[in-house]
């Protein structure tokens, strides 16, 4: 990695100017239009600039150029911030910044371009830096990070030992995760609990004191083990920026602040941000106020509006108008669905590509002809050249896109998932990591007990004995038939924490787990495919600790396990909620269940607010498409796990974004009448299931659907 910056660069002469207006791309800055040029080149030591845009307007590829600009005028790359949505939005971005600055160097293909070490989210940054930090503040420094499971499961002891549990002559107490969820609340938005309460769950208002005390518990409880949640690096990392001396440290450690997706941080990121900045000097951001998706979240986009005054002197605000993703056609559509948001949208966006083929609104009769037209309609598509990389399936929440996986594993065409089960959560994968973190760090009750559960013959009385007794692995006595296991683990664990050596501790681990692995699952072999590719992965990264910090805030997604793991090179098409495909863009796109329901999604239909950030939805996902996108509108699906109501078919009727007036729009199709033979028109539902009406517990909307199963709070880390 350098440590200086490039001293040998020279801008390109400017190429030749279009009619249009528009420079063409020949890979630098030239090919940037004139305000995204004026935003990458916006003087270093000048205030803060914002620049707020629509979506495909080059915001991205603008924060890119613009940290090569930096780095072409001698900022040291290693002294960049620079702060994305995920993990992936990160390692896109330092990889097209780094393509960016080494054509502007003219470097030989050869050399490796400058590393851009402090590319990452939120939460990535703050743990490393609290990682760096840990001495000067008493922290552990080998704390660890706690996933959203393992806090549940702590705030679920701390519940439990509170006697919260019982619900027996009081108004029940509500269940570990949405504990956790209003502590959540009240961290982010640094709302009081009360309001929180009131504004969000008002059902639990009653129990105030007990959730204050109860959150108490639960500090205390990560406290005892060394362990920070996801909450906390964010929160840590601010109290850092509070106290004088490490305040100081801290920002003198980054010369540029840089953050994109703006409108999706939340009050505590945007706290963080200007601390680390104050006055604004050196921050660059981006954002797109008709794209915020996380308010479910704690997000507000107030954040990004109220950003230029809370700078000195106030920032300056620059705005892209041009498109330059999506055929005009496409952009139309979108910006008809946008216009209808409440308080209307001002800015719309233009494009200057062909005009392109208006989007299809294709009407089938279940969630079976769906997958089916998905499928023929993709494979089609790769027939005339398009690689199913450049195609993605988008869809509101994870278990939409259920009976399309299985068709695409019965026709044998390979995908990956964001936004579903992620890596991680592949119990195999799980209990690996969890060898790691319980070497990295003893007091890590909820790794302790991963492991040891895994240890044939050690029952739950028995962990919770080694638990009490600290997890001290020499004075614990298993129980007879547990000896030989218990062993093998005490040894594995010795040695990780004796004669630590990476990325041999990960293989250590895979080594004791192997034989686990065979005796609990048939699919071994399959699931030894995901241990190789972390495997694989551990090599990355430069310690245990950074790779399991890592892995713990923002995990790969799984990958579909019939249809095998894919390599780079590899071609393979993309499923996605649609959370998780913000700031992508595909050359088609399919968005399923565009019904009343799936979208807006039933649990978001209560307030006004909640209906319009899923209106924003639904326009991130159309404005991912370049070339073509298709809205798919199943008359009716299956629904499962229906507490009151057992399987069932139910009608549901065109998403309400779409009102009869946007259809000049779209070009429609009915793509199968309903099938009398098909595996889905077994039950024959009735044209009108009055019981799934009247069932209907929506407020204000039309009637229609019944609750669907999992919703936003599935969505990426
Ligand atoms: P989103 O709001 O979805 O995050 P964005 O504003 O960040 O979008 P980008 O992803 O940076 O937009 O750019 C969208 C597409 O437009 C990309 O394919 C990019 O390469 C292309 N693009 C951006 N600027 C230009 C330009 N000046 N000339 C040609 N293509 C451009
Ligand atoms: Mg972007």
């Amino acid at each position: 990695m350098s440590t200086t910056a490039p001293t040998s660069l020279t801008v390109e002469p400017a190429a030749p100017r279009l009619a249009s207006g528009v420079v063409p791309d020949v890979g630098t800055l030239a090919g940037l239009n004139e305000s995204q040029r004026a935003a990458a080149t916006h003087p270093p030591h000048d205030r803060a600039l914002l620049v707020l845009a629509g979506a495909g307007s080059g915001k991205t590829s603008t924060l890119a150029a613009r940290v090569a600009w930096l780095v072409q005028q001698g900022a040291d790359p290693q002294r960049l911030l620079l702060i994305t949505f995920s993990r992936r939005a990160a390692g896109e971005m330092a990889a097209r910044a780094a393509r960016l600055l080494h054509r502007l160097a003219g470097l030989p293909a050869s050399v490796a371009p400058p590393h851009l070490p402090w590319c990452g989210t939120f939460h990535g940054v703050a743990a490393r830096l609290l990682r760096d930090e840990a001495r000067h503040v008493g922290l552990n420094e080998g704390f660890t990070v706690l996933d959203r499971g393992d806090a549940e499961e702590l705030m679920a002891q701390a519940r439990q030992s509170a006697g919260l549990a019982e619900t027996e002559g009081r108004a029940r107490f509500p269940l570990a995760p949405t504990c956790l969820a209003i502590h959540s609340r009240c961290i982010n938005t640094r709302a009081p609990l009360a309001e929180v309460l009131r504004e969000h769950f008002p059902w639990c208002a009653v129990h105030e004191a007990a959730l204050g005390s109860l959150f108490a518990a639960y500090a205390a409880a990560k406290r005892a083990q060394h362990s920070l949640d996801f909450d906390d690096l964010l929160l840590a990392c601010w109290h850092l920026l509070q106290a004088p001396a490490s305040a100081s440290r801290l920002r003198a450690r980054f010369d540029h602040v840089l953050v994109d997706e703006v409108q999706d941080v939340n009050a505590l990121q945007a706290d963080i941000v200007h601390a680390l900045r104050p006055g604004g000097q050196g921050l660059t951001a981006v954002g797109d106020d008709a794209q915020a998706i996380y308010a479910f979240r704690g997000a507000d986009p107030r954040h990004l509006r109220d950003l230029p005054a809370r700078c000195t002197p106030q920032a300056l605000v620059l705005t892209l108008t041009e498109n330059y993703r999506s055929t005009p056609a496409i952009l139309a559509a979108a910006n008809a669905v946008i216009a209808q948001a409440a308080g209307g949208r001002a800015l719309q966006l233009h494009s200057r590509r062909g005009e392109g083929l208006r989007p299809r609104l294709v009407t089938v009769a279940d969630e079976a002809a769906e997958a089916h037209g998905v499928a023929d309609a993709v494979l089609a598509e790769r027939e005339a050249g398009i690689l199913l990389r450049r195609q993605a399936v988008l869809f509101r929440t994870a278990t939409h896109s259920a009976a399309l996986e299985l068709e695409l594993v019965r026709r044998r065409v390979p995908f990956v998932k964001y936004g579903g089960l992620r890596f991680l959560e592949a119990a195999h994968v799980k209990d690996v990591v969890a060898v790691l973190r319980w070497a990295d760090n003893p007091a890590a009750r909820g790794a302790a007990a991963r492991c040891a559960r895994l240890v044939p013959g050690l029952g739950p009385a028995s962990v919770a004995r080694l638990l009490d007794g600290g997890g001290d692995l020499a004075a614990f006595k298993p129980p007879p038939a547990a000896r030989a296991g218990w062993a093998a683990l005490a040894q594995v664990m010795a040695q990780l924490r004796d004669e630590p050596a990476w990325p041999a501790d990960l293989q250590r681990a895979i080594d004791w787990y192997q034989p686990h692995l065979e005796r609990l699952h048939d699919d071994a072999r399959v699931r030894r495919g995901d241990l190789d590719a972390l495997l694989r992965l551990a090599g990355q990264h430069g310690s245990r600790h950074h790779f399991v910090t890592e892995l713990t805030l923002d995990p790969p997604a799984a990958t579909g396990d019939e249809a095998g793991p894919p390599h780079r090179d590899d071609d393979y098409l993309v499923l996605s909620t649609l959370h998780s495909a913000k700031g992508q863009e595909w050359s088609a796109v399919h968005l399923l269940r565009m019904v009343d329901g799936c979208m807006p999604a039933d649990m978001a239909t209560g307030r006004a607010a909640e209906i319009e950030e899923e209106r924003r939805l639904l326009y991130v996902g159309m404005t991912r498409a370049k070339d073509s996108l298709t809205l798919w509108v199943p008359q009716r699906f299956h629904v499962t796990q229906q507490r009151a109501w057992g399987e069932r078919h139910l009608y549901a009727p065109r998403t309400r974004f779409i009102g009869d007036e946007l259809l000049a729009h779209f070009d429609q199709a009915v793509l199968t009448p309903p099938s009398q033979t098909g595996p889905s028109a077994d039950a024959g539902p009735p044209l009108l299931d009055l019981t799934a009406l009247l069932g209907s517990t929506w407020a204000g909307g039309s009637p229609g659907v019944q609750p669907t199963g999992s919703g936003p709070g599935q969505d990426p880390a």
